[in-house]
């Protein structure tokens, strides 16, 4: 009988759990979750007004490969039904103490908007001329400035990376952030010819729900009680799954390799032998489970850093009637280091608001690859800060009914210029020693909710074949 333990009961830890239970030969799954509820990073907070505050993540993109891989999961779990979507909205910058939309139709696209002093167009045409460079790696600064210009860097891509990863463009590695734009110039010697020229996705569509996505043109997605509901999915179908256990208050305290090619995970002063153990927990913790005998493997691991984001959740006790509405803005970081970004949150899911008051959310993102200016403040300045960002930001005031600060501590991976490089040792220590160990989770090849699924389906799908 063999036996997989998944460390970490995260959207990553869940879902390799899931498709082991599904697609693998393990007779026993075993998933240890250090703290005392699941989800990791997803936490929604129901109010008793009605209202859903998310801490972290808010959205789901439906697009890409790995988009549509959690649909299929979203309507496997039975939560077709639950979700609610909406179709893009206007996106903003801020910049210099004024917010400019970013272009949404193809119009749009021919005129220059503010910040930028020529039209998207124009970027687009000098990018189709640009060389193709022959590094094998550089920053997102270095590769959008040098095939679409400094505007573009620093207007698009800069908001862009602090919104996606809370991180800083001229150290954020393109190869790893942005995996399928490095490979286009690399195969096409341009991006834009890459999207005009590279064979489209002809795979059969069989999900419904994907099907749906596509047909209504959902732009982003959550669930009606917050996207935990995803998590609590995962929870409830894997606890009626034969041959699964999940332990909470269980968390992994070390990891050693056996000479018979198993491993031993020592929890709550047990010690579990396992066939296979699928770490989903962040490259740096598992680096410190890990037995030292293997100082060059958990020396990478912890090369991989992470950043901290102050999340500030806000509720004005009325309804305002924004003059820019739409998704929210992101600031570049040479307006303002500290603040990231807001998300309006009531214009993209007015379902979670209160249902006793009119009311306005909206959350402010802060710190980030910029945290050290926030390092020492109080949670009452870090409140204050927020809401005076928002009041400006938005040209808005009102009375505050709930706001909450939350310090999320390394939250988000950090994929620097040669990130690759790291993952090639990190991986290749593994295979050469067939160690009995998958690495899943935000660390290694995307942060977001889908990539995070998607890797673990594609880590559980290639151990399987080796444990038939
Ligand atoms: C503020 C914020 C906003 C975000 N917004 C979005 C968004 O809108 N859309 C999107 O797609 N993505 C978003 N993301 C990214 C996404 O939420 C995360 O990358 C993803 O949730 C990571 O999941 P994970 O399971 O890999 O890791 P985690 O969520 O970190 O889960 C790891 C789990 O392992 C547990 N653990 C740690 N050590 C041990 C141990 N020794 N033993 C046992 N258990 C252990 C932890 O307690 C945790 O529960 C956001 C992230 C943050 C922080």
């Amino acid at each position: 009988m063999k036996t997989a333990v998944v460390i970490g009961g995260g959207v990553s830890g869940l879902a390799a759990a899931h498709y082991l239970g599904k697609k693998s030969n393990f007779a026993k799954i075993l998933v240890l979750e250090a703290s005392s509820r699941l989800g990791g990073w997803l936490q929604s907070i129901h109010h008793p007004d009605g209202s859903v505050q998310e801490l972290g993540p808010r959205s789901i993109r439906p697009a890409g490969r790995a988009g549509q891989n959690t649909l299929e999961l979203v309507e496997e779990l039975n939560l077709a039904d639950q979700v609610l979507w909406v179709r893009a909205q206007n996106r903003y910058l801020y910049v210099n103490g004024e917010k400019c939309a970013l272009p949404n139709s193809l119009g749009a696209l021919v005129k220059a908007q503010k910040p930028f002093s020529r039209s998207f167009l124009s970027y687009i045409m000098k990018e189709v001329f640009q060389k193709r460079s022959d590094e094998e790696d550089e920053s997102i600064y270095d590769f959008m400035e040098r095939r679409m210009g400094k505007e573009m860097a620093c207007y698009a891509f800069d908001p862009l990376c602090r919104g996606i990863f809370a991180g800083d463009i001229r150290h954020l590695s393109m190869r790893s952030c942005f995996p399928e734009l490095y490979k286009l110039e690399k195969h096409y010697g341009s991006i834009v010819k890459g999207f005009l020229f590279s064979p489209k996705d002809k795979s059969q569509i069989t999900s419904k729900l994907v099907k749906k996505a596509r047909l209504e043109r959902w732009s982003t997605y959550s669930f009606r009680r917050g996207v935990l509901q995803l998590v609590n999915a995962l929870e409830e179908s894997l606890r009626q799954t034969k041959g699964t256990e999940i332990h909470t208050d269980a968390p992994c305290s070390k990891l050693h390799f056996t000479s018979d090619g198993k491993l031993v995970v020592s929890v709550n002063g047990e010690e579990v032998k396992a066939d296979h153990v699928f770490s989903s927990i962040y490259a740096k913790n598992l680096s410190q489970i890990l037995s030292k005998d293997h100082s060059s493997f958990t020396s990478d691991l912890r090369k991989i850093p992470a950043v901290n984001v102050v999340v500030v959740c806000v509720e004005i006790a009325e309804k305002l009637n924004l003059i820019e509405s739409g998704f929210g803005h992101l600031l570049p970081s040479s307006e303002d280091r500290k603040v990231l970004g807001v998300v309006y949150d009531s214009c993209v899911f007015p379902q979670h608001d209160r249902q006793d008051i009119p009311s306005s959310r909206f959350t402010v993102m802060m710190g980030g690859a910029w945290y050290e200016e926030l390092k020492g403040m109080s949670d009452q300045e870090l409140q204050e800060l927020a809401i005076s960002s928002l009041f400006t930001q938005m040209g808005i005031s009102g009375t505050v009914s709930k706001v909450k600060v939350t310090l999320m501590k390394e939250c988000i991976p950090q994929y620097l210029v040669g990130h690759h490089q790291l993952l090639e040792r990190i991986f290749t220590y593994i295979q050469d020693r067939n160690l009995p160990l998958s690495l899943v989770g935000s660390s290694y090849r995307g942060p977001s909710i889908n990539d995070c699924i998607n890797n673990a389906r594609i880590e559980v799908e290639r151990i399987s074949k080796l444990y038939c």
